[in-house]
């Protein structure tokens, strides 16, 4: 198994968005990312991104699909795309991904369904799911209602794709939850859950992942 981050472009967001309580004032330098799960029989993308943020200004900004084939693989050969949840920046891209199995918490359908055409091959999610052996999705429900983040097994730890359910390293060493939060309750579980030792958390607009456009190897098995 092989998992690779992928970053298509950097924009700010206030750290009120990012932490509980935090100070509207100040600006937070943020990444945009995806990831690549690859598998014997899988290329699965952990998101889609966007290829435009309204509301944001962007910067090193390349389209994600684009992103994607600088790696050498072609869009056609995705077989499934894990949405953490259905925000512009996680969703917006999965238009060039018709061939995949689109995976979906059933919580986040309604928001979610604008970015679906007629022929997508849509899969609900429930509150766990496995997506191939060793990779499973688990819904949190804290940033939006069907968020959820996705495990990879290791021998004794996990992978944790956050997805938004925390946006910086603050979140969880100090265990205040994100600011941008439709249930704080289960936000506040969340960060509590993921900061034991038994995770390794990935978050998905970590600036210091990968310090540069384009993609980074972050695990080979
Ligand atoms: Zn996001």
């Amino acid at each position: 198994m092989k998992l690779t981050v992928f970053r298509y472009g950097t924009t700010e967001i206030t750290e009120r968005m990012a932490i509980e309580g935090g100070d509207e004032s100040i600006k937070l330098p943020i990444s945009l990312l995806f990831f690549l799960i690859e598998t014997k029989e899988k290329k699965i993308l952990v998101d889609a991104g966007c290829d435009a943020m309204p509301g944001f200004e962007l910067f090193e900004f390349q389209k994600p699909v684009e992103v994607l084939e600088t790696y050498g693989i072609d869009r056609g050969e995705i077989t499934d795309v894990i949405i953490t949840h259905a925000h512009n920046d996680h969703m917006d891209a999965i238009r060039y991904y018709p061939q995949a199995n689109i995976h979906l918490h059933k919580n986040d359908l309604k928001s979610g369904e604008r970015y679906l055409s007629d022929g997508t091959k849509l899969i609900l999610l429930d509150d766990c799911g496995t997506i191939t052996h060793g990779v499973e999705f688990r819904h949190v429900g804290g940033h939006t209602a069907g968020s959820g983040i996705v495990l990879i097994k290791l021998c004794d730890k996990a992978l944790a794709l956050c997805g938004d359910e925390c946006y910086t390293r603050k979140n969880l060493i100090l265990k205040i939850p994100t600011g941008s939060s439709c249930c704080p309750e289960k936000s506040r579980a969340f960060v509590e859950e993921y900061s034991k030792d038994c995770y390794l958390p990935i978050l998905f607009h970590d600036p210091d992942l990968i310090e540069h456009l384009g993609y980074k190897t972050l695990m080979e098995l």
